[in-house]
C-alpha cells in the first residue's frame, strides 16, 4: 500500500523515511525497531552472558576473576535498565 506525503501529496515508498519530492519527514506510523531497541537487546544478551560467566568464575579458573565478572555484570545491569527504559519510551 502506498502512503501519501502530508505536505505535497506525493507518493511515498514503504522504505522511504522522508518525502522524495519535498523532503518532509513522513508521519511516524510503522517504525522499524530503532537503534535503541536493538542496543537494548544486545545489552540484555551481554548482561545474561556476563551473569553466567560470573557464576562460572566461582567454579572455574579459566574464566576472568569473579570480581571482574561481577563488576561487568553490575555495570551491564545498569546499562540494561536505562536502555530498557529508553526503548520503552520510544515504543509509546
Ligand atoms: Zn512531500
Amino acid at each position: 500500500m502506498m502512503d501519501r506525503c502530508l505536505e505535497c501529496n506525493g507518493t511515498l515508498k514503504a522504505d522511504e523515511s522522508a518525502c522524495f519530492m519535498c523532503g518532509s519527514a513522513r508521519k511516524p506510523k510503522i517504525q522499524k525497531p530503532s537503534m535503541v531497541v536493538r542496543c537494548a537487546t544486545v545489552v540484555k544478551v551481554l548482561f545474561i552472558l556476563s551473569g553466567v560467566l560470573t557464576v562460572a568464575s566461582l567454579f572455574f579458573s579459566v574464566t576472568p576473576s569473579f570480581l571482574k565478572c561481577l563488576a561487568t555484570t553490575i555495570i551491564l545491569m545498569f546499562v540494561n535498565r536505562s536502555a530498557d527504559a529508553m526503548a520503552e519510551k520510544q515504543r509509546t
